[in-house]
C-alpha cells in the first residue's frame, strides 16, 4: 500500500537528492517529487501543481532555506516545510520554525525524516478538514442570513428556554432594539391572553423535537396589538437532543382585519348559521316597510337571551358553550314558521321577526318556546347540559320611525324578564 506523496525537494546537491528519495521511498511512500535550487523554480513548481510536502536544504549557491520558507508560506502556506540539512546554529533552527517551519531534521539523522514526514501529512489532513469544516460552517451562516434578512418574515432563533440566541432584521420596525437583545425572554412580547399557550406549544416543541405552528398576538410597547402566525422548528444538537428553535412568523394583523370585515359584511352567524345581526336588521327594515304601507298588517318582534350562558361556559368549557349556542338554534328553527326570521344578534342573544303576529299570539309563541328549551336541555357526549332562556316581546308598529325602536322596546321586556328571576317572557306593548 503506497500512499502517494507529491514532495517539492529545494536542494542543490544531487546526491542528497537521490539520498532524500531513497529514504522517503523506503518508508512506503510512492514519490513523486521535484528539485529546485532557485527562488524561480521554486515559484514555477509551487503555482504548477499542488504539494504534500516540502524539504529545503538551508544553504545553496543561489537560495537558502529562510528565502525558500517566505516563498512557500507566501504561495502556500498550508503545505508542510521542513528544513533537511547539515549542522545548523540552533538559534537559526529555532527562528525558522517560528515563522513557520514545520521541523528541522539533520541530513545525519535521515532516519528521523520518516516520523516527521507522517506527522506532518497528519496534522496537514486535519487542518484540511478543519477549514473545511470552518469554510462550511461560514457559508452555510452566510447563507442563513443572506435568506433571513431578506425575507420580509420574522425569524427568530431562541434557546431552549425561549431566550433570544438571534432576531432577523425584520423584528426592527415593530420592537425597541433593548426588548429583543440576546439572552431576553422572548415570551415577555407576547400578548398575556396568548402567553401561556404558546409558552405551552413552545415547550412542547423542545420536549418532542416536533415543530409546530400557532398563531398569537404580540403586545408591543406603544400599546399597538399585531396578530402573528408563526411556525417552530427544532433544531438538534450535535449529541442529537434539542438545543435551538427556530420560529417564522409572518405578520397577519391586515390579513385578519380584512377577514373580520368579510365576516361581518357576510348575511350568515357562522356559529350557528343563522342571519347575523346585520342581516337581521335588513329583514327587520323590510317588515317595517311592509307595515308602513300595509296599515293593517302586524308583526311582533322577540328578543331572546341565554339565562346564566356565562357559568355554562365557565363550568362545561367554551366549546361547549358553542354548542349550546348551536342547540338553541335548532330549537327555534324547529318552532318557526316558514316566514318568521331569527337571527343572532350578540353572543348569544337571539332575535325574531314573527309577521302577521299580534302581541298575544306573540306571547303564546314566546311562552311555548320558553318551555321547549327549558324541557330540552342540550345533549353531550357524557352528559346533558340544562338551559333556560328568558324572552322580551314587543309589538311593531307603523309609528316606529325605525327598526331600532322595536328592538330596543323588545330588549326592555327582556330585561324586565331577567329582572323577574330569569326563565321568563316578558311583553312590552
Ligand atoms: P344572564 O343570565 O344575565 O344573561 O347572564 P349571562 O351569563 O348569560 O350573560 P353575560 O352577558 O354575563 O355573559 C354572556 C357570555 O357569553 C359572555 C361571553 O363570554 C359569552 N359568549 C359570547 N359569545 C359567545 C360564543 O360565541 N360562544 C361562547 N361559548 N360564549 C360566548
Ligand atoms: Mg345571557
Ligand atoms: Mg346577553
Amino acid at each position: 500500500m503506497n500512499q502517494p506523496l507529491r514532495l517539492l525537494i529545494v536542494e542543490d546537491s544531487a546526491d542528497y537528492i537521490d539520498l532524500l528519495l531513497h529514504a522517503v521511498r523506503s518508508l512506503g511512500y510512492s514519490v513523486v517529487a521535484e528539485a529546485v535550487d532557485t527562488p524561480a523554480a521554486m515559484r514555477a513548481a509551487l503555482a504548477r501543481q499542488e504539494w504534500d510536502l516540502i524539504t529545503s536544504d538551508h544553504a545553496m549557491p543561489e537560495f537558502s532555506a529562510p528565502e525558500a520558507l517566505s516563498i512557500a508560506k507566501t504561495l502556500r502556506p498550508d503545505v508542510p516545510f521542513i528544513i533537511v540539512s547539515g549542522e545548523i546554529d540552533l538559534n537559526l533552527a529555532v527562528s525558522l520554525i517560528k515563522r513557520g517551519a514545520q521541523d528541522y531534521v539533520r541530513k545525519s539523522e535521515l532516519i528521523r525524516l520518516g516520523p516527521v514526514i507522517e506527522r506532518e501529512l497528519r496534522e496537514a489532513a486535519l487542518h484540511r478538514e478543519r477549514q473545511l469544516a470552518a469554510d462550511k460552517l461560514h457559508e452555510g451562516q452566510a447563507l442563513f442570513r443572506a435568506i433571513v434578512e431578506k425575507v420580509g418574515d420574522l425569524v427568530a432563533v431562541l434557546d431552549t428556554e425561549g431566550r433570544r440566541i438571534y432576531n432577523s432584521p425584520s423584528y426592527g420596525p415593530l420592537f425597541r432594539g433593548e426588548d429583543i437583545r440576546q439572552g431576553s425572554n422572548s415570551f415577555l412580547e407576547i400578548h398575556p391572553e396568548d402567553r401561556e399557550r404558546i409558552k405551552e406549544v413552545f415547550h412542547r416543541t423542545v420536549a418532542t423535537g416536533v415543530g409546530e405552528c400557532a398563531e398569537f398576538r404580540f403586545a408591543l410597547k406603544d400599546g399597538v396589538t399585531r396578530y402573528m402566525q408563526s411556525d417552530g422548528r427544532a433544531i438538534r444538537g450535535a449529541d442529537g437532543a434539542v438545543s435551538k428553535v427556530v420560529v417564522v412568523s409572518r405578520d397577519i394583523t391586515e390579513l385578519k382585519r380584512r377577514e373580520t370585515e368579510l365576516l361581518e359584511m357576510a348575511a350568515t352567524d357562522i356559529l350557528t348559521g343563522l342571519p347575523n345581526r346585520r342581516h337581521f336588521v335588513a329583514q327587520l327594515e323590510q317588515e317595517s316597510a311592509r307595515i308602513l304601507r300595509d296599515k293593517g298588517r302586524c308583526a311582533s318582534v322577540l328578543m331572546l337571551d341565554a339565562d346564566h350562558f356565562k357559568m355554562i361556559n365557565d363550568t362545561f368549557g367554551h366549546a361547549a358553550g358553542d354548542d349550546v349556542l348551536r342547540h338553541l338554534a335548532t330549537l327555534m328553527q324547529n318552532k318557526l314558521r316558514k316566514v318568521d326570521t331569527v337571527g343572532r344578534i350578540g353572543g348569544e342573544e337571539f332575535a325574531l321577526i314573527l309577521p302577521g303576529a299580534a302581541l298575544p299570539a306573540a306571547e303564546a309563541f314566546a311562552e311555548r318556546l320558553r318551555q321547549y328549551v327549558a324541557a330540552t336541555p342540550v345533549p353531550q357526549a357524557d352528559r346533558t347540559i340544562p338551559l333556560t332562556v328568558s324572552i322580551g316581546v314587543a309589538g311593531m308598529s307603523a309609528d316606529d320611525a325605525n327598526a331600532d325602536e322595536v328592538l330596543t322596546r323588545a330588549d326592555r321586556a327582556l330585561y324586565r324578564a331577567k329582572g323577574s328571576g330569569r326563565n321568563m317572557v316578558a311583553v312590552e306593548a
